[in-house]
C-alpha cells in the first residue's frame, strides 16, 4: 500500500515533494475516516513535518498561525490526533504535564533525556538497553505494546553553569519547563 500510494504521490507531484509519502498516508487515513482534505489540515501537516521539534499543539499553533491566521488551535489539536491515529506523529511526555509530537513514520525508535535547568531535550538509542527491556518483559510474563525511557537531570553545558543548590531532593518530581525553537 504504501509503495503504491509513494509512486502515485511521486507520479502526481510536478515538482519533488519531500513529503509525498507523509502526504498519502495521511489523505488514506482522511478518507478512512470520512474526513474532507482541507487547505487548513495540510498546511498543519506541512508545518509539524516541516520541523524535527518536540511540539505541543500550542507549538505548532503558533507556527501554522504565522502562515495562516484563520487557523484555531482546536484544528490544530485535532489534526494532529489525526497524524497520530495515522502513525505519523507520536505523543511524547516530558514531565511537564503538556503533550508533546514528534514525528513517527521513518522515524527510529528513540529515548529521552530531559534537562530539568534550560529544557533541552536530546534523544538517545541504545540497542543494549533495548534488548535488556525487552528481556526483562520476558522475565515478568510482560508483553509491551510501546515504552518510553526518559532521563531527568542536566545537560553538560548546566552542569557547567548550575551549583549543586539547583538539584532537586531525591524522590522529589523535578520541575520541567522543556525548551523548544517554537516561540
Ligand atoms: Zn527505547
Ligand atoms: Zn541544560
Ligand atoms: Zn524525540
Amino acid at each position: 500500500m504504501v509503495v503504491s500510494t509513494y509512486r502515485w504521490g511521486l507520479h502526481l507531484g510536478k515538482k519533488t515533494d519531500k513529503f509525498a509519502v507523509e502526504k498519502a498516508i495521511f489523505l488514506e487515513h482522511i478518507k478512512a475516516e470520512g474526513l474532507r482534505r482541507t487547505e487548513q489540515r495540510d498546511l498543519i501537516l506541512e508545518t509539524f513535518l516541516d520541523t524535527e521539534e518536540h511540539l505541543t499543539s500550542e507549538d505548532l499553533h503558533r507556527l501554522v498561525h504565522r502562515k495562516d491566521p484563520t487557523v484555531g488551535l482546536t484544528t490544530v489539536y485535532r489534526t494532529l490526533k489525526l497524524l497520530t491515529d495515522a502513525e505519523l506523529a507520536r505523543e511524547v511526555r516530558f514531565g511537564d504535564n503538556k503533550t508533546y509530537y514528534e514525528h513517527h513514520y521513518n522515524h527510529e525508535h528513540h529515548d529521552h533525556m530531559i534537562c530539568t535547568e534550560c529544557g533541552r531535550v536530546i534523544e538517545f538509542f541504545s540497542a543494549e538497553i533495548e534488548a535488556l527491556q525487552d528481556q526483562m518483559a520476558v522475565n515478568f510474563g510482560f508483553k509491551p505494546t510501546h515504552h518510553s525511557l526518559r532521563m531527568w537531570g542536566l545537560c553538560s553545558d548546566c552542569q557547567a553553569t548550575s551549583d549543586e543548590s539547583h538539584t532537586a531532593p531525591p524522590g522529589a518530581q523535578p520541575r520541567v519547563r522543556v525548551r523548544t525553537a517554537v516561540h
